[in-house]
């Protein structure tokens, strides 16, 4: 062994070669080919034809659809990118186009171009002058142009931690009999079958779960849960994460 036991060590290692899902290389790639395309399709027909150009009418669905999109996967201000745009073919080429590589130089458009948009993204008389017409309703006022951090947070949540999820929302449920099923992989990645059996959640120990569920309640026998027990041949080996 190269490395020492240590099973934060493990834990941590299985985390970052498998993530939080325990997807397979090609699902990351496939996943990450996918959210990205959505999020160049968001910039390309809403941002850019539909909002900065008024080249294209869009339905409110699909319009309000790459909004949030663009919220949750880019943090960008829809007002924001239509102004800072829209400067940019009015002043194509010259000092005044936030990110012109014939006035500012090809190295500092390719290497700091995100610190361009920010700064004409700050600039009030800029969104006054070149941002008219885009979203202003209760939405884009009290959340996406509030809180652009918080969709990519959101975003990262999702991404990573979703398995915790569950737990942290029973807590606001109160009265509620909330059973969350969910994996967090730690350590334990061989076989999807072994992973689910070893975090109880394959489909003999959901069938335990929600008999124990119904015991606590009172509305099956308390004897019920010790009896699937025995027919599944499942041992009670405590908690998955204090083995
Ligand atoms: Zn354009």
């Amino acid at each position: 062994m190269l490395l020492p036991d240590w099973p934060f060590l493990h834990a941590t290692l299985d985390w970052l070669s498998q993530g939080l899902w325990g997807l397979t290389w090609w699902q990351i790639v496939l996943y990450t080919l996918v959210t990205t395309h959505i999020t160049i399709a968001s910039v390309t027909i809403f941002l850019h034809r539909h909002q900065a150009h008024r080249a294209m009418d869009l339905h409110p669905i699909p319009s309000h659809f790459f909004r949030f999109w663009l919220w949750l996967s880019t943090a960008m201000v829809t007002k924001e990118w239509v102004a800072v745009h829209r400067k940019h073919h009015a002043k194509c080429e010259t000092m005044d186009d936030p990110h012109s590589p014939q006035a500012h130089g090809l190295k500092t458009v390719f290497w700091k171009g995100a610190e361009l948009y920010r700064a004409e993204a700050d600039r009030q008389e800029t969104l006054a002058k070149f941002g008219h017409g885009t979203p202003a309703d209760w939405l884009e006022r009290h959340v996406y142009s509030r809180y652009p951090i918080l969709g990519v947070s959101l975003m990262l949540v999702l991404n990573v931690a979703w398995p915790i999820v569950p737990e942290q929302v029973a807590r606001w449920l109160p009265g509620r009999n909330f059973t969350p099923l969910g994996t967090d992989g730690m350590g334990r990645s061989d076989t999807r079958e072994a992973l689910r059996r070893f975090f109880e959640v394959d489909a003999e120990h959901i069938v335990l779960a929600a008999l124990s569920a119904l015991a606590d309640e009172g509305t099956v026998q308390s004897t019920l849960p010790g009896q699937a027990r025995q027919r599944y041949g499942l041992q009670d080996e405590g908690e998955p994460w204090l083995r």
